[in-house]
């Protein structure tokens, strides 16, 4: 390790999840590991070097963790960067697609925050939570990873925030990003980035609980009263349409409706590849939903459409910002037209 990795200092803030189970009395695994005791598992921290704080966030499975934990993370991230050169998340792998995604886009500085958990609970062979806790600790301190924003290690690869997702129940690599790979790779407790992120996405917001963003899925034959129920109850809509974008014939009115007093997003269920925006031509189609007002998500899955819609609905911001964010963050119109841009070079 360089003398830079080995001088840095890291802050580990611990939020539950399977990384932190142990047996309860009444059977299975609840969260139950005090971040001191998660740090004292993992071989090779020590020689590492690397100077760690520890803070107990939270310690609820990732299920129950919510929008405003995350906001509250972020800020006390952000109050501590002066004295850091990166941060560490650990928390249940259920929730960390969001969870990630979000703290990515409230994050503006320029040390890694790394997310990571586990798979296997340390009361069974094979855990593999010390493993990514010291990959992430040796993520978070190295200087190759500033700028990148919040990041995902796990199983020694490396994931983009807006890219990556839970992929797998019980796989050890569970996370996967479907379009483009990971970042890069851990070898020899060292990251080695192949891509880097060009642009960041940071929004000015400070989201909290009750934003209604519902992300509805459309199935065979649907015929939009699902859809209609909630339509007053929502504050904006992700539609995770069929294939490239599509929905059946019969809910485009009640879409074109709902799209004239909330932003509704226009995603693809499929976990891979961008929503179209020219090629089909039907009622109900991508060109036809895009015409009529939904805004694309691009490459953004459902949910991570979710988890910016609501973070955008918080800054105010007006519907054509909304549309112009989803272009940049969803990877089909020109990264600089984000409307809040930052420097996202290796050194600053
Ligand atoms: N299976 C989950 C985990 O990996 C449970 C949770 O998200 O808390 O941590």
């Amino acid at each position: 390790m360089s003398s830079a990795e080995t001088t840095s200092r890291v802050i580990v803030y611990a939020l539950g999840g399977t990384i932190a189970m142990s047996t309860t009395t009444s059977g299975g695994v609840a969260p139950a590991l005090s971040a001191h005791d998660l740090l004292a598992s993992v071989p090779g921290l020590r020689e590492s070097g690397i100077t760690v704080e520890v803070q107990d966030f939270r310690r609820v499975p990732g299920a129950s963790l919510t929008i405003s934990d995350i906001t509250a993370l972020a800020t006390e991230i952000s109050d501590r960067l002066t004295d850091v050169d990166g941060v560490v998340v650990t928390q249940g792998t259920d929730t960390i697609e969001e969870t990630v995604y979000l703290l990515d886009l409230l994050h503006a500085g320029p040390q890694p925050v790394i997310v990571t958990g586990a798979m296997r609970n340390p009361t069974l062979a094979g855990a593999d939570g010390p493993a990514n806790i010291l990959a992430a600790i040796q993520t978070a301190a190295s200087p190759h990873t500033r700028n990148q924003g919040a990041l995902v290690v796990f199983g020694d690869d490396i994931h983009a925030a807006r890219r990556v997702r839970k992929t797998h129940t019980t796989s050890l690599v569970t996370f996967q990003s479907p379009d483009g790979g990971p970042l890069g790779y851990l070898v020899e407790g060292r990251p080695r980035l192949l891509n880097r992120l060009t642009h960041r996405t940071v929004v000015p917001a400070k989201p909290a609980d009750g934003i209604r963003v519902a992300v509805v899925p459309v199935t065979l034959g649907d015929d939009g009263t699902t859809l209609q129920a909630l339509a007053d109850h929502v504050d904006g809509l992700v539609v995770a349409g069929f294939g490239a974008g599509h929905v059946p014939s019969g809910l485009v009115s009640v879409l074109e409706t709902l799209c004239a007093r909330v932003p509704v997003v226009l995603s693809s269920r499929t976990g891979a590849g961008s929503v179209l925006a020219t090629t089909y031509g039907f009622p109900g189609s991508e060109r036809d939903l895009l015409a009529r007002g939904l805004i694309s998500a691009g490459y953004l899955d459902p949910i991570k459409a979710r988890i910016l819609l609501l973070t955008l609905l918080t800054t105010g911001c007006d519907q054509p910002t909304i549309a112009t964010a989803f272009g940049a963050a969803g990877g089909y119109t020109d990264p600089s037209t984000w409307p809040w841009p930052i420097k996202c070079s290796k050194d600053n």
